[in-house]
Parts: C-alpha cells; structure tokens; sequence
C-alpha cells in the first residue's frame, strides 16, 4: 500500500495567500488537490493523507502537517500552491517544483512529478528547485513543494480560474504518482465483448429465429446481461437490448 500525504497549502482566510482580484491561495490548491485525491483513488493499492483542512476553515499549522504525515508513516508528501511575485498583476509566469537541498529521494520524486504538472498547466518551466521549507525539511519521506503557477500573474491567472485545468493538473498529478510507484487502475468492473469473427448477428430477443443486425470484427459492446443458456447456447444482452452469441469463436469477452 502506498501512502500518499497531500495538502493544499494554507488554510481559506489564511492573510495574503490571494490574487490582486482576491482569490484565495487555498481555493486553487484545494481544486488541484481533491482533483489528485480523486483521481489517485482509481489506482489499486494507494490511501491518501489529507494534510490540510479540505473545507479551508483551518490554516492547519505545518508542524502539525509534517506530524501527520510522519506518525502516518508516510511514502511521500506533496505540498500543492500558487505563488505570488509581488502581489500586484505582471507577466511573471511559470511552474517550480522545490525539494529539500541534498534529499536525492526529494531530487528523484521532483524530476518524476515535475514535466507533468508543467505540461498541464501549459505555462513555462521554472524548473526544480531547492529551499529549506518546513513541510520538505521536517518530513522524513520523499516530499515536495509545486507552485503551479503565479497567482498574481496576468498569464497564470487564466489557467487557475479554468477548473477543467485545475482538475487535470490534478489529474497529471495523480498519474505521475501512479506511474511513480507502477499502480495499476482498479477495475471499473464493468464487461466487454469484442466481435472476433468478420460479422455476427444480433438478436431482438433471447431466441436464435429473432434476427436483428449484424456486427463486424472489432466493434466493442458494454454487456448488461452476462452469460445464460439460451435453446443449446448461451446469449449474452448489450447495452443496446439487443442479444448476441456467447460463443468465444466469434466473441472475446473481457472486464475492466
Ligand atoms: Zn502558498
């Protein structure tokens, strides 16, 4: 099980921590956050740690962040904000990726997560840094400290307020932990045929007189009904209603 610590950084009312219009910090760093919490629930063997307050009341105080994380024994921390430069609108831009100075486990979990959060962002690459930060100095796994990008940046700005960015940085997030770690997805559970034979008939109804269509080689049907006995052969029901062969000759059946 790999354990994954995660905070949005800073709390809702936390002072300063906004943009020029006044946006929170937290706001956008939660969006990233439950977007990476979420998605990273799609892969099989991974629990989270959530070290900030998800409803943003609390600026959870970092000595208590950096306790959670390590009484949880956890396998890596990623601190999640946006930056400001000066706290008035410029055309500074871009994203960095802090580690703590010397940690070579904090070095290779940055250049893995890094490229990622740049290419969905879509802003430059700032590169990876380092700095003596509470949250990467006091945690004793693997951690990091992305800034997605400047808050108070004319460019930025555009790309936080678009929520489907902020979901699939969170989402790039994710991923690159997954493949971090080689997780698997977890099965949607849901089952497949694949017609393996040039064309096929489809059936109205559970009976072999009932001709409806055919299907060629390659189409893919979601199946509702899985495998039963019809008059010597088995049918299964896809999604449409209608009624196809069981026989592993003309269709492959699959989950995922
Ligand atoms: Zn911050």
């Amino acid at each position: 099980m790999v354990k994954v610590a995660i905070g949005a950084g800073h709390g809702y009312n936390t002072s300063g921590k906004r943009s020029p219009a006044g946006e929170r910090e937290w706001s956008f760093n939660n969006k990233v956050v439950t977007a990476t919490v979420k998605y990273l629930y799609e892969y099989q063997n991974v629990s989270v740690i959530r070290l900030d307050d998800p409803t943003g009341n609390t600026d959870v105080a970092l000595t208590t962040r950096t306790n959670k994380a390590n009484n949880a024994n956890a396998d890596i921390l990623v601190s999640y904000h946006h930056n400001a430069y000066s706290g008035s609108w410029g055309s500074w831009t871009g994203t960095e990726t802090y580690h703590y100075p010397g940690s070579s486990s904090g070095i290779a979990l940055a250049r893995n997560i890094h490229p990622s959060i740049v290419n969905a962002m879509g802003l430059s690459d700032r590169g990876i840094k380092t700095a003596n930060f509470h949250m990467l100095r006091e945690s004793r796994m693997p951690a990091i400290l992305i800034e997605g990008g400047f808050m108070d940046s004319t460019i930025d700005i555009k790309k936080m307020r678009d929520d489907e960015i902020m979901d699939r940085t969170g989402k790039a997030l994710a991923g690159a932990i997954a493949s971090y770690y080689g997780l698997q997805k977890k099965s949607s559970g849901k089952s497949y045929i694949e017609i393996v034979t040039e064309a096929l008939w489809t059936y109205n109804t559970a009976n072999w007189d009932d001709k409806a269509v055919v299907v060629n080689k390659g189409e893919v049907f979601t199946v509702i009904k899985d495998r039963f006995p019809v008059g010597g052969g088995y049918m299964y029901q896809i999604k449409s209603g209608l009624f196809i062969t069981a026989n592993s000759n003309y269709v492959r059946y699959y989950t995922k």
